[in-house]
C-alpha cells in the first residue's frame, strides 16, 4: 500500500460521492474505477479503503473521527505498511500475460474468511482488463454472491474491455484526465520551475501520475525525449532507412522492460497529433514542446491528408494490439502511409 497521506489531486466529485456513500452507510459491494493509466485511480482506491477501515475502527472503539483516513489509528498504520489483514491486492504475476483463474480463486478464499478485526474485507484488482476469460468468470461468481461486508474495487483502463455482466454488477466510476491547470499547479507545489512544469504538463495529457513521475525521476523524461527524437527522425529519412530504423527500434524495445510497442504507438500518436495542431495553427496545444521547431517543419513538409491517414493507421494498430499483431509488419505498414 502506498502512502495514504499523499494528496489526491482532482476527481473531487468522485471523492465526494464515495465519502457520501460511506457517511450514509450505502457502500456498494463492488466498484469499477474506469479510466486510462496515471489518473490517480489506485491512489483514490487506496484512500477509499483507508477511509472505510479507519471509520470502522473509530466506530468500533467509540472514538470520534476528526478526519478520515486519520493516518494514526492502528488500521491506518497497518495500511501504510501494507499489512492490513483484511485487504487483498490482486495483480498480474511477473512474467505472466494475464491474471489467472487460480489467482481469482485464491482471492475468493480470502474474501470468504471472516475479518480478523471484525471489519470490512477489501480486494483491490489492478488492471482488470488483463483478467483471463476464466478469471473473469470466476470473478463474476464472486460478484454474484459477494458475502457480507466484502467490497471489491476493480481498476480498469476501459470498462468496455470487461464482460458486460461484470460491469453491470459494479458501481461504475469513470475517471477523466485532469485539467492542465491542476497538473501545472501541483507540479509547482512539488517544487517544479515554471518552464519545467509547463513542459511536463504538456507532455502528460491530463495524466497527473505520469507528470509527477517525470518530475521526480528526470531520467525517465530524458528517456522519453530520446525516444521521441528517434521517432521524429523517421519522418526525415527515405523508405529504406526508415525500415532499418524501425527494425532497430523494435529490437531495443524488446530488451526494454519499461518501454514497448504500445508506448511507441503512443509516441507516434502524439507526434502526428502535434503536426496536425501546427497545420491548424494551434501550436500552443502541442504535447512535444521540446521539439516545437521539428514539428513545425514536418507540418510544412507533409499534407494534412497524409498525417490523418497515418493517425488512423496508428489507431487501427492499437485496436489490434491485444491480438498479438505482428509488430514489425504493423510498423512498416504505418511508415508506408507517410
Ligand atoms: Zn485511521
Amino acid at each position: 500500500m502506498s502512502d495514504i497521506s499523499r494528496p489526491i489531486v482532482g476527481h473531487e466529485k468522485i471523492s465526494q460521492f464515495l465519502q457520501k456513500s460511506l457517511d450514509q452507510n450505502k457502500l456498494a459491494h463492488a466498484y469499477l474505477f474506469s479510466g486510462q493509466e496515471h489518473l490517480g485511480k489506485t491512489l483514490l482506491a487506496e484512500n477509499f479503503i483507508a477511509s472505510v477501515l479507519c471509520a470502522d475502527y473509530h466506530k468500533a472503539n467509540g472514538l470520534t473521527i476528526k478526519s478520515i483516513p486519520c493516518g494514526e489509528c492502528s488500521f491506518c498504520l497497518q495500511l501504510k505498511k501494507g499489512i492490513h489483514p483484511d485487504v487483498y491486492f490482486l495483480k498480474k504475476e511477473e512474467e505472466k500475460k494475464n491474471i489467472s483463474v487460480e489467482q481469482v480463486r485464491e482471492m475468493k478464499k480470502f474474501l470468504g474468511l471472516t475479518s480478523f478485526l471484525n471489519s470490512y474485507r477489501f480486494a483491490l484488482v489492478e488492471n482488470a482488463e488483463i483478467l483471463s476469460e476464466g478469471a473473469q468468470n470466476a470473478l463474476l461468481k464472486i460478484l454474484e454472491e459477494p458475502g457480507d461486508k466484502v467490497i471489491l474495487i476493480l481498476l480498469v483502463s476501459d470498462h468496455n474491455l470487461l464482460v458486460p455482466t461484470i460491469v453491470s454488477r459494479c458501481q461504475l466510476i469513470r475517471f477523466y484526465p485532469l485539467s492542465d491547470d491542476k497538473i501545472y499547479d501541483h507540479l509547482v507545489t512539488l517544487g517544479a520551475k515554471r518552464e519545467q512544469a509547463k513542459i511536463l504538463t504538456a507532455a502528460c495529457h491530463g495524466q497527473i501520475g505520469q507528470a509527477i513521475n517525470y518530475f521526480q525521476n528526470p531520467e525517465l523524461f530524458s528517456a522519453r525525449l530520446e525516444k521521441t527524437k528517434e521517432n521524429l527522425s523517421l519522418f526525415n529519412e527515405n523508405l529504406a532507412e526508415r525500415f532499418k530504423l524501425i527494425g532497430e527500434m523494435l529490437k531495443s524495445d524488446e530488451e526494454d522492460l519499461n518501454f514497448g510497442f504500445s508506448d511507441e504507438l503512443n509516441l507516434w500518436q502524439l507526434i502526428l497529433r502535434d503536426i496536425l495542431l501546427c497545420q491548424n495553427n494551434v501550436a500552443g496545444l502541442i504535447t512535444n514542446l521540446h521539439f516545437e521547431k521539428e514539428i513545425n517543419t514536418l507540418a510544412d513538409k507533409y499534407s494534412r491528408a497524409k498525417i490523418m491517414a497515418a493517425l488512423s493507421k496508428v489507431n487501427e494498430i492499437k485496436k489490434y494490439l491485444a491480438f498479438n499483431v505482428n509488430q514489425r509488419l504493423a510498423a512498416e505498414n504505418l511508415i508506408l502511409t507517410l
